[in-house]
Protein backbone atom coordinates (compact mmCIF):
# COMPACT_ATOMS: atom_id res chain seq x y z
CA UNK A 1 0.00 0.00 0.00
CA UNK A 2 1.02 3.31 -1.20
CA UNK A 3 0.18 6.56 0.69
CA UNK A 4 -0.83 7.89 -2.47
CA UNK A 5 -1.94 11.85 -2.50
CA UNK A 6 -5.49 11.25 -3.72
CA UNK A 7 -5.61 9.50 -0.19
CA UNK A 8 -7.64 12.15 1.53
CA UNK A 9 -10.75 11.92 3.52
CA UNK A 10 -13.32 15.18 3.24
CA UNK A 11 -12.91 17.42 6.28
CA UNK A 12 -15.95 16.47 8.62
CA UNK A 13 -16.35 13.06 7.51
CA UNK A 14 -19.23 11.71 9.64
CA UNK A 15 -17.70 8.17 11.15
CA UNK A 16 -19.42 5.97 13.01
CA UNK A 17 -17.86 3.16 13.80
CA UNK A 18 -14.69 2.36 15.82
CA UNK A 19 -12.30 -0.14 16.37
CA UNK A 20 -9.41 -0.06 18.49
CA UNK A 21 -6.34 -2.68 18.27
CA UNK A 22 -4.53 -3.61 21.76
CA UNK A 23 -1.89 -5.12 20.72
CA UNK A 24 -0.62 -7.09 23.82
CA UNK A 25 -0.82 -10.60 25.02
CA UNK A 26 0.73 -12.75 28.07
CA UNK A 27 1.56 -15.06 25.69
CA UNK A 28 1.03 -16.37 22.49
CA UNK A 29 -1.63 -19.46 21.38
CA UNK A 30 -0.09 -21.74 19.02
CA UNK A 31 -2.69 -20.68 15.98
CA UNK A 32 -2.26 -17.45 16.01
CA UNK A 33 -1.46 -15.36 13.25
CA UNK A 34 -2.95 -11.98 14.44
CA UNK A 35 -0.32 -9.19 15.41
CA UNK A 36 0.03 -8.66 18.81
CA UNK A 37 3.13 -8.65 21.05
CA UNK A 38 4.32 -9.60 24.92
CA UNK A 39 2.81 -7.72 27.63
CA UNK A 40 4.73 -5.32 29.21
CA UNK A 41 3.75 -2.23 31.80
CA UNK A 42 6.58 0.25 29.87
CA UNK A 43 4.78 -1.12 26.73
CA UNK A 44 1.68 -0.30 27.66
CA UNK A 45 2.28 2.77 28.43
CA UNK A 46 3.73 4.25 24.95
CA UNK A 47 0.82 2.70 23.48
CA UNK A 48 -1.66 4.52 25.35
CA UNK A 49 0.04 7.49 25.05
CA UNK A 50 0.52 7.23 21.10
CA UNK A 51 -3.31 6.16 21.02
CA UNK A 52 -4.56 9.41 22.72
CA UNK A 53 -2.04 11.25 19.95
CA UNK A 54 -4.18 9.61 16.87
CA UNK A 55 -7.60 9.98 18.18
CA UNK A 56 -6.98 13.15 19.28
CA UNK A 57 -5.74 14.22 15.25
CA UNK A 58 -8.97 12.07 14.07
CA UNK A 59 -10.93 14.17 16.11
CA UNK A 60 -9.44 17.55 14.95
CA UNK A 61 -10.54 16.51 11.62
CA UNK A 62 -13.49 14.79 11.63
CA UNK A 63 -17.37 14.36 13.22
CA UNK A 64 -16.81 11.31 15.27
CA UNK A 65 -20.17 10.13 16.73
CA UNK A 66 -19.90 6.49 17.61
CA UNK A 67 -22.25 3.52 17.33
CA UNK A 68 -20.08 1.17 18.17
CA UNK A 69 -16.77 1.06 19.52
CA UNK A 70 -14.92 -2.29 19.07
CA UNK A 71 -11.95 -2.88 21.80
CA UNK A 72 -10.15 -5.78 19.97
CA UNK A 73 -6.50 -7.47 20.40
CA UNK A 74 -4.71 -9.27 21.29
CA UNK A 75 -6.16 -8.78 24.56
CA UNK A 76 -8.00 -5.78 25.52
CA UNK A 77 -8.45 -6.76 29.02
CA UNK A 78 -4.85 -6.33 30.03
CA UNK A 79 -5.44 -2.70 30.33
CA UNK A 80 -7.09 -1.23 33.41
CA UNK A 81 -10.55 -0.49 33.32
CA UNK A 82 -9.59 3.10 34.18
CA UNK A 83 -7.39 3.07 31.23
CA UNK A 84 -10.26 1.56 28.91
CA UNK A 85 -12.41 4.19 30.60
CA UNK A 86 -10.24 7.22 29.55
CA UNK A 87 -10.34 5.79 26.12
CA UNK A 88 -13.74 5.99 25.82
CA UNK A 89 -14.34 9.52 27.29
CA UNK A 90 -12.73 11.17 24.44
CA UNK A 91 -15.27 10.00 22.35
CA UNK A 92 -19.01 11.97 21.89
CA UNK A 93 -21.33 9.02 23.27
CA UNK A 94 -24.82 10.69 22.34
CA UNK A 95 -25.36 7.89 19.65
CA UNK A 96 -23.79 5.11 21.02
CA UNK A 97 -25.32 1.90 21.07
CA UNK A 98 -22.81 -0.82 21.81
CA UNK A 99 -19.41 -0.87 23.11
CA UNK A 100 -17.75 -4.23 22.62
CA UNK A 101 -14.33 -5.62 24.64
CA UNK A 102 -12.30 -8.56 24.15
CA UNK A 103 -11.54 -10.31 27.20
CA UNK A 104 -9.29 -13.30 27.79
CA UNK A 105 -10.71 -15.69 30.71
CA UNK A 106 -7.16 -15.42 32.03
CA UNK A 107 -7.58 -11.82 32.98
CA UNK A 108 -11.35 -11.84 33.91
CA UNK A 109 -11.26 -11.26 38.35
CA UNK A 110 -14.19 -10.68 40.49
CA UNK A 111 -12.88 -7.22 41.30
CA UNK A 112 -11.51 -6.48 37.36
CA UNK A 113 -15.69 -7.38 36.46
CA UNK A 114 -17.04 -5.70 39.27
CA UNK A 115 -14.99 -2.23 37.48
CA UNK A 116 -15.71 -3.16 33.83
CA UNK A 117 -19.56 -3.20 35.00
CA UNK A 118 -19.47 0.32 35.78
CA UNK A 119 -18.34 1.24 32.75
CA UNK A 120 -20.20 2.04 29.46
CA UNK A 121 -18.99 -1.60 28.02
CA UNK A 122 -22.03 -3.10 27.20
CA UNK A 123 -20.77 -6.43 25.41
CA UNK A 124 -18.21 -8.60 25.98
CA UNK A 125 -16.67 -11.11 23.72
CA UNK A 126 -14.63 -13.65 25.33
CA UNK A 127 -11.98 -16.11 23.65
CA UNK A 128 -12.93 -19.34 24.99
CA UNK A 129 -12.14 -21.57 21.91
CA UNK A 130 -12.77 -25.46 23.26
CA UNK A 131 -14.62 -26.44 26.61
CA UNK A 132 -11.66 -29.22 26.54
CA UNK A 133 -9.32 -28.87 28.30
CA UNK A 134 -6.59 -31.28 26.26
CA UNK A 135 -7.56 -29.12 22.86
CA UNK A 136 -6.98 -25.82 25.49
CA UNK A 137 -3.46 -27.19 26.14
CA UNK A 138 -2.92 -27.59 22.37
CA UNK A 139 -4.10 -24.55 21.34
CA UNK A 140 -1.80 -23.01 23.89
CA UNK A 141 -4.29 -21.15 25.81
CA UNK A 142 -3.65 -20.38 29.29
CA UNK A 143 -7.13 -21.42 31.05
CA UNK A 144 -8.71 -24.49 31.40
CA UNK A 145 -12.38 -24.99 30.72
CA UNK A 146 -12.99 -24.67 34.21
CA UNK A 147 -11.41 -21.26 34.64
CA UNK A 148 -13.19 -20.02 31.21
CA UNK A 149 -17.08 -21.49 32.61
CA UNK A 150 -15.89 -19.49 35.63
CA UNK A 151 -15.17 -15.88 34.12
CA UNK A 152 -18.31 -16.62 32.02
CA UNK A 153 -20.44 -16.71 35.47
CA UNK A 154 -18.33 -13.66 36.69
CA UNK A 155 -19.68 -11.64 34.06
CA UNK A 156 -23.29 -12.37 34.21
CA UNK A 157 -23.43 -12.16 38.34
CA UNK A 158 -22.11 -8.68 37.75
CA UNK A 159 -24.61 -7.92 34.90
CA UNK A 160 -23.42 -8.40 31.36
CA UNK A 161 -26.42 -9.29 29.58
CA UNK A 162 -24.49 -9.66 25.45
CA UNK A 163 -22.04 -11.75 25.76
CA UNK A 164 -19.93 -13.54 22.82
CA UNK A 165 -18.03 -16.63 23.14
CA UNK A 166 -15.70 -17.84 20.36
CA UNK A 167 -15.34 -21.28 19.22
CA UNK A 168 -12.49 -22.83 17.20
CA UNK A 169 -13.34 -26.29 15.30
CA UNK A 170 -11.05 -28.83 13.21
CA UNK A 171 -8.47 -29.11 15.71
CA UNK A 172 -5.80 -31.99 15.21
CA UNK A 173 -7.82 -35.11 15.64
CA UNK A 174 -10.78 -33.85 16.91
CA UNK A 175 -13.68 -36.30 16.92
CA UNK A 176 -16.83 -35.46 16.97
CA UNK A 177 -17.64 -36.76 20.56
CA UNK A 178 -14.84 -33.68 21.81
CA UNK A 179 -17.11 -31.00 19.68
CA UNK A 180 -20.20 -32.18 20.98
CA UNK A 181 -18.26 -31.23 24.82
CA UNK A 182 -17.85 -28.02 23.87
CA UNK A 183 -21.33 -27.72 22.21
CA UNK A 184 -22.79 -28.82 25.43
CA UNK A 185 -21.12 -26.34 27.35
CA UNK A 186 -22.32 -23.76 25.06
CA UNK A 187 -25.82 -24.52 25.65
CA UNK A 188 -25.37 -24.76 29.27
CA UNK A 189 -24.21 -21.40 29.40
CA UNK A 190 -26.39 -19.97 26.66
CA UNK A 191 -24.23 -16.61 25.81
CA UNK A 192 -26.44 -14.26 23.54
CA UNK A 193 -23.92 -14.86 20.56
CA UNK A 194 -21.55 -17.62 19.29
CA UNK A 195 -18.58 -16.46 16.67
CA UNK A 196 -17.12 -20.20 15.21
CA UNK A 197 -14.04 -20.16 13.72
CA UNK A 198 -12.45 -23.56 11.29
CA UNK A 199 -9.01 -23.60 12.79
CA UNK A 200 -6.18 -22.77 9.67
CA UNK A 201 -2.74 -23.01 10.54
CA UNK A 202 -0.43 -20.80 9.22
CA UNK A 203 3.36 -21.60 8.15
CA UNK A 204 4.49 -19.70 10.77
CA UNK A 205 2.66 -20.75 13.94
CA UNK A 206 3.91 -23.13 16.02
CA UNK A 207 1.13 -25.60 15.52
CA UNK A 208 1.47 -25.56 12.05
CA UNK A 209 3.73 -28.96 13.00
CA UNK A 210 0.41 -30.56 13.06
CA UNK A 211 -1.02 -29.64 9.98
CA UNK A 212 -1.38 -33.39 8.81
CA UNK A 213 -3.35 -34.41 12.41
CA UNK A 214 -6.24 -31.60 10.96
CA UNK A 215 -9.48 -33.76 10.38
CA UNK A 216 -10.34 -34.00 6.22
CA UNK A 217 -12.29 -31.47 4.73
CA UNK A 218 -15.37 -33.66 4.70
CA UNK A 219 -15.34 -34.07 8.42
CA UNK A 220 -14.69 -30.33 8.97
CA UNK A 221 -17.65 -30.06 6.95
CA UNK A 222 -19.79 -32.55 9.16
CA UNK A 223 -18.40 -30.46 12.08
CA UNK A 224 -19.84 -26.92 10.73
CA UNK A 225 -22.88 -28.71 10.01
CA UNK A 226 -23.06 -30.61 13.83
CA UNK A 227 -22.37 -26.64 15.18
CA UNK A 228 -24.98 -25.20 13.09
CA UNK A 229 -27.66 -27.76 13.61
CA UNK A 230 -26.65 -28.18 17.32
CA UNK A 231 -26.78 -23.58 17.85
CA UNK A 232 -30.17 -23.80 15.81
CA UNK A 233 -31.29 -26.30 18.08
CA UNK A 234 -31.02 -23.70 20.88
CA UNK A 235 -32.39 -20.44 19.58
CA UNK A 236 -30.02 -18.98 17.58
CA UNK A 237 -30.08 -17.51 14.16
CA UNK A 238 -27.18 -18.56 11.78
CA UNK A 239 -26.91 -14.61 10.75
CA UNK A 240 -23.49 -14.79 9.25
CA UNK A 241 -21.53 -17.50 7.37
CA UNK A 242 -19.40 -18.14 11.01
CA UNK A 243 -21.92 -16.20 13.31
CA UNK A 244 -24.94 -17.29 15.37
CA UNK A 245 -26.79 -15.08 18.20
CA UNK A 246 -30.05 -15.22 19.34
CA UNK A 247 -32.43 -12.92 18.04
CA UNK A 248 -31.63 -9.35 17.98
CA UNK A 249 -28.22 -10.17 19.61
CA UNK A 250 -26.01 -9.76 16.51
CA UNK A 251 -23.23 -7.91 16.61
CA UNK A 252 -23.63 -4.30 15.63
CA UNK A 253 -20.17 -3.62 15.46
CA UNK A 254 -18.64 -6.33 13.01
CA UNK A 255 -21.97 -6.32 10.91
CA UNK A 256 -20.71 -2.56 9.91
CA UNK A 257 -17.87 -4.50 8.11
CA UNK A 258 -20.31 -6.87 6.40
CA UNK A 259 -22.48 -4.12 5.26
CA UNK A 260 -20.17 -1.84 3.71
CA UNK A 261 -19.85 0.49 6.37
CA UNK A 262 -17.18 2.83 7.33
CA UNK A 263 -15.30 2.29 10.13
CA UNK A 264 -12.13 3.99 12.18
CA UNK A 265 -9.14 1.76 12.55
CA UNK A 266 -7.00 3.10 15.82
CA UNK A 267 -3.88 1.36 17.69
CA UNK A 268 -1.04 -0.37 15.82
CA UNK A 269 -1.70 -2.64 13.06
CA UNK A 270 -5.26 -1.35 13.05
CA UNK A 271 -6.71 -1.45 9.66
CA UNK A 272 -9.41 1.39 8.76
CA UNK A 273 -11.77 2.10 6.32
CA UNK A 274 -13.32 5.91 5.49
CA UNK A 275 -14.34 7.47 2.86
CA UNK A 276 -13.33 5.01 -0.25
CA UNK A 277 -9.74 4.70 1.71
CA UNK A 278 -8.70 1.79 3.00
CA UNK A 279 -5.67 1.88 5.56
CA UNK A 280 -3.33 0.08 7.77
CA UNK A 281 -1.12 1.10 10.46
CA UNK A 282 2.23 0.16 11.14
CA UNK A 283 3.22 -2.03 14.24
CA UNK A 284 3.77 -1.13 17.65
CA UNK A 285 7.46 0.42 17.35
CA UNK A 286 6.88 2.68 14.00
CA UNK A 287 2.90 3.09 15.33
CA UNK A 288 4.63 5.03 18.02
CA UNK A 289 6.98 6.91 16.01
CA UNK A 290 3.73 7.58 13.06
CA UNK A 291 2.23 9.33 16.17
CA UNK A 292 4.86 11.47 16.81
CA UNK A 293 4.93 12.95 13.58
CA UNK A 294 1.36 13.21 13.22
CA UNK A 295 1.19 10.28 10.43
CA UNK A 296 -2.15 9.07 10.52
CA UNK A 297 -3.38 6.44 8.15
CA UNK A 298 0.64 5.35 7.51
CA UNK A 299 -0.80 2.95 4.82
CA UNK A 300 -3.65 3.72 2.91
CA UNK A 301 -4.83 3.16 -0.74
CA UNK A 302 -7.91 4.42 -2.77
CA UNK A 303 -10.78 1.13 -3.28
CA UNK A 304 -11.24 1.42 -6.90
CA UNK A 305 -14.80 0.85 -7.87
CA UNK A 306 -14.26 -2.65 -8.99
CA UNK A 307 -12.68 -3.70 -5.85
CA UNK A 308 -15.59 -2.22 -3.85
CA UNK A 309 -18.14 -3.77 -5.85
CA UNK A 310 -16.12 -7.51 -5.80
CA UNK A 311 -15.79 -6.97 -1.41
CA UNK A 312 -19.58 -5.54 -1.31
CA UNK A 313 -20.80 -9.07 -2.73
CA UNK A 314 -18.27 -11.16 -0.79
CA UNK A 315 -19.27 -9.46 2.65
CA UNK A 316 -23.40 -9.60 1.74
CA UNK A 317 -22.62 -13.39 0.26
CA UNK A 318 -21.75 -14.10 3.74
CA UNK A 319 -24.60 -13.11 5.25
CA UNK A 320 -28.38 -14.71 5.50
CA UNK A 321 -29.69 -11.61 4.21
CA UNK A 322 -27.84 -11.66 1.34
CA UNK A 323 -27.09 -9.20 -1.43
CA UNK A 324 -30.34 -6.97 -1.22
CA UNK A 325 -31.21 -5.93 -5.37
CA UNK A 326 -32.26 -1.83 -4.07
CA UNK A 327 -28.87 -1.35 -2.41
CA UNK A 328 -26.49 -2.79 -5.01
CA UNK A 329 -28.75 -1.10 -7.33
CA UNK A 330 -28.26 2.06 -5.15
CA UNK A 331 -24.45 1.75 -4.82
CA UNK A 332 -23.47 0.52 -8.23
CA UNK A 333 -26.18 1.50 -10.35
CA UNK A 334 -26.72 -2.05 -12.08
CA UNK A 335 -28.57 -4.86 -11.50
CA UNK A 336 -26.78 -7.39 -9.64
CA UNK A 337 -29.07 -10.40 -10.99
CA UNK A 338 -28.22 -9.28 -14.28
CA UNK A 339 -24.67 -8.19 -13.91
CA UNK A 340 -23.79 -11.85 -12.69
CA UNK A 341 -26.03 -13.61 -14.09
CA UNK A 342 -23.38 -16.49 -15.65
CA UNK A 343 -22.23 -17.40 -12.09
CA UNK A 344 -25.77 -17.14 -10.77
CA UNK A 345 -27.00 -19.59 -13.66
CA UNK A 346 -23.84 -21.65 -13.08
CA UNK A 347 -24.41 -22.40 -9.09
CA UNK A 348 -28.03 -21.76 -9.34
CA UNK A 349 -28.28 -24.71 -7.17
CA UNK A 350 -26.56 -22.81 -4.08
CA UNK A 351 -28.65 -19.21 -4.69
CA UNK A 352 -32.14 -18.62 -3.42
CA UNK A 353 -33.68 -15.58 -5.15
CA UNK A 354 -36.66 -13.62 -4.25
CA UNK A 355 -38.08 -9.95 -4.88
CA UNK A 356 -35.72 -8.28 -3.02
CA UNK A 357 -32.35 -10.26 -2.60
CA UNK A 358 -30.13 -13.02 -3.32
CA UNK A 359 -28.60 -15.26 -1.20
CA UNK A 360 -26.79 -18.66 -0.35
CA UNK A 361 -28.55 -21.99 0.39
CA UNK A 362 -27.11 -22.57 4.45
CA UNK A 363 -26.39 -25.82 3.04
CA UNK A 364 -23.64 -24.05 0.86
CA UNK A 365 -22.26 -21.73 3.92
CA UNK A 366 -18.87 -24.26 4.30
CA UNK A 367 -18.17 -23.98 0.43
CA UNK A 368 -18.87 -20.62 0.56
CA UNK A 369 -15.42 -19.81 -0.59
CA UNK A 370 -15.00 -21.39 -3.94
CA UNK A 371 -18.63 -20.41 -4.91
CA UNK A 372 -17.47 -16.66 -3.80
CA UNK A 373 -14.38 -16.72 -5.12
CA UNK A 374 -16.35 -16.91 -8.62
CA UNK A 375 -17.76 -13.42 -8.31
CA UNK A 376 -14.05 -12.09 -7.94
S1 LIG B 1 -4.97 -14.33 23.14
FE1 LIG B 1 -5.96 -14.02 21.13
S2 LIG B 1 -4.70 -12.50 20.07
FE2 LIG B 1 -3.50 -13.25 21.83
S3 LIG B 1 -2.23 -14.88 20.98
FE3 LIG B 1 -4.09 -15.86 21.77
S4 LIG B 1 -5.52 -15.92 20.04
FE4 LIG B 1 -3.88 -14.48 19.50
Amino acid sequence: MNNLPNCRIRENFPIRHVYIHVPFCQSKCGYCSFYSQSFSKSNKAIYLQSLALEITQFLDKYQIIPHTIYFGGGTPSLLEVTEIEEIIAKFNLSEIAEITLEVNPITITEEYVAKLAKTKINRISMGVQSFVDDELELLGRLHDSKQAENAFWLLRKAGFRNISLDLIYGLPDQDEISLKRSLKKLAELNPEHISTYCLSLEPDVPLHKYESQIPSDEKVADFYDLIRKKLLTEGYEHYEISNFSKPTYFSKHNSCYWQDAYYLGLGPAASGYLDKIRYSNNELEQYVQDMAEHKIMANAEVVSEEEHKKEYIFLALRQAKGVILKDYKQKFGTDFWEEYKAVLKKYEQSFCRNSTAVYLKPKFYFVSNAILAEFM
